[in-house]
């Protein structure tokens, strides 16, 4: 099975019991924003910047639990931000269990391994030496962390930590291969600590999954090389999506990159020739995602949207309509429900109802369409797809390793101009170089095959702005 039966039984109890009720719209995945601080500045990330004058405020624990018990979606989506930064993110997911909901943690994995040795510490006795003995050869434990592993005090014991469950998924942000990721989420090194973190998570038996927004400029070749290392790691499933023009997002394009957003964000037509192989993907890789929304997204269908389906809660409320268009926030999921004119939304046989809505077809608007479709036979895709056999892990090797790490990891970060001019002796090769051929360093149209990933270097020229100005300049990045 693509998906665990327990989890499968549970949304499929949840959507009978809907049907049989008559209920004309409910929920099927709360998108919980207990914050929207994050340690990264991702391109792209509408979160930090439409909630920028929020970023310090957080939802109370027992709110956040309060609203999945108000919508009673069967699936959490713990989200922001970064939820690895909320203070009670342990109290938060072991709260959601005891309400019986299946968890996702989606994240940019830069503090999972910390979380992973909090659980460590709390469960060590000598029988786990070899496990420990493991991770420390496979260099994701340093010798001093296994220490700290080993010597846990009382207190560290104590601690309420993320433990492995099947109800449980950690689900890590990847935008594409070590070049294009780092460049998106505008930071190097972080490609390579999403690796380790799957890796140790799945050493400890942790469920694991991935989710990825496809741009303009995203090379599909790539994402299928992405597909098939992530399958070589045993991630446990994916879900894709086609990147949304958020309006946030689009201003910050303009002024803090000086770019037309045009040139990033997907139109309808682009999306379905992006994903024109998402049913071939679906059967080679574990894709989360039913496959009456893979139709709509290799553009053999309509969809409706549900937008309600999958509510996001968040620092203001339930934000309506969705979790990309912001246009009110309420108290409560029956308020929002019955206030939001919902037939102004979506896009009906290609007619957008509202003109921001035109080139979306997110997962979150449409996935939950393919799911509650009522015909028969989009159930029957579905069920058939679900109850299939699992893809095998792709074969792991020394070349699929070798384009997976071909940015920071081989002198080729999107830092690295910057780096060769703060210390020239190093040598660092120059950036923009992913592939063997020099060429230039914009963002080559989409017709060409694309260049270099956004073509944002942004961060890079500030460094060199600022080391013009100042002679020299420390990064973190370093
Ligand atoms: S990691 Fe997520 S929340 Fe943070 S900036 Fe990137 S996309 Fe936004
Ligand atoms: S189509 Fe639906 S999910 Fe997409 S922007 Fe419109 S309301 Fe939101």
């Amino acid at each position: 099975m693509r998906f665990p039966l327990a989890l499968t039984v549970k949304i499929a109890r949840h959507i009978i019991k809907h049907k049989l009720r008559k209920t004309p719209k409910f929920a099927m995945v709360l998108q919980l924003e207990p914050l929207h601080t994050c340690n990264l500045t991702c391109t792209g990330c509408g979160r930090i910047r439409e909630y920028s004058t929020s970023l310090k405020d957080m939802v109370p624990l027992e709110q956040c639990l309060a609203a999945a018990q108000d919508c009673d979606a069967p699936m959490v989506s713990i989200c922001g931000g970064e939820p690895l930064i909320y203070p009670k993110i342990e109290e938060l997911v072991a709260g959601l269990r005891e309400q019986g909901r299946i968890i996702y943690i989606c994240t940019n994995a830069m503090f999972m391994r910390k979380k992973m040795r909090d659980y460590m510490a709390t469960v060590f006795t000598p029988e786990m030496e070899p496990k420990l003995q493991q991770l420390v050869a496979e260099k994701l434990v340093t010798e001093k962390e296994a220490e700290a592993i080993r010597k846990a005090d009382a207190a560290a014991k104590a601690k309420v930590v993320i433990k492995p469950s099947k109800w449980m998924y950690w689900n890590v942000h990847v935008d594409g291969l070590e070049f294009t990721h780092d460049l998106i989420v505008e930071r190097e090194g972080v490609f390579k600590e999403c690796v380790l973190a799957i890796k140790m998570a799945k050493i400890l038996g942790y469920q694991t999954a991935t989710n990825t927004t496809v741009y303009k400029e995203t090379d599909v070749q790539e994402i299928e090389d992405m597909f098939k290392f992530l399958s070589s790691l045993d991630v446990d499933g994916h879900t894709i999506s086609p990147g949304y023009d958020y309006d946030a997002a689009k201003k910050d394009m303009v002024k803090r990159l000086g770019r037309d957003p045009k040139e990033f964000f997907l139109t309808r037509d682009m999306t379905r020739k992006k994903f024109a192989k998402i049913e071939e993907w679906g059967q080679l890789f574990t894709i989360f995602g039913t496959p009456v929304y893979q139709e709509f997204l290799a553009g053999k269908r309509e969809l409706t949207c549900t937008a309600w389906a999958i509510p996001t809660y968040n620092v203001k409320g339930w934000k309506a309509p969705c979790y990309l268009m912001t246009d009110g926030h309420y108290p409560t999921y029956g308020e929002m429900l019955g206030t939001v004119k919902w037939e102004t939304y979506g896009v009906v046989n290609g007619v957008a109802r509202d003109s921001r809505c035109e080139h979306c077809m997110v997962h979150c608007g449409y996935d939950p369409s393919g799911a509650l479709s009522n015909k028969p036979r989009d159930t029957w895709i579905n069920m058939k797809y679900n109850f299939g056999a699992k893809p095998k892990p792709y074969p792991a090797s020394a070349d699929l390793e070798k384009r997976a790490f071909n940015g920071v990891t081989i002198g080729k970060g999107h830092l690295a101009e910057a780096k060769a001019a703060i210390n020239p002796a190093a040598g660092a090769r120059g950036a923009f170089t992913r592939k063997e051929e020099e060429h230039t360093h914009a963002a080559a149209p989409a017709a060409t095959g694309g260049g270099c990933g956004t073509g944002d270097t942004s961060q890079r020229d500030d460094l060199l702005a600022k080391i013009k100005a100042n002679g020299s300049v420390t990064t973190k990045a370093e």
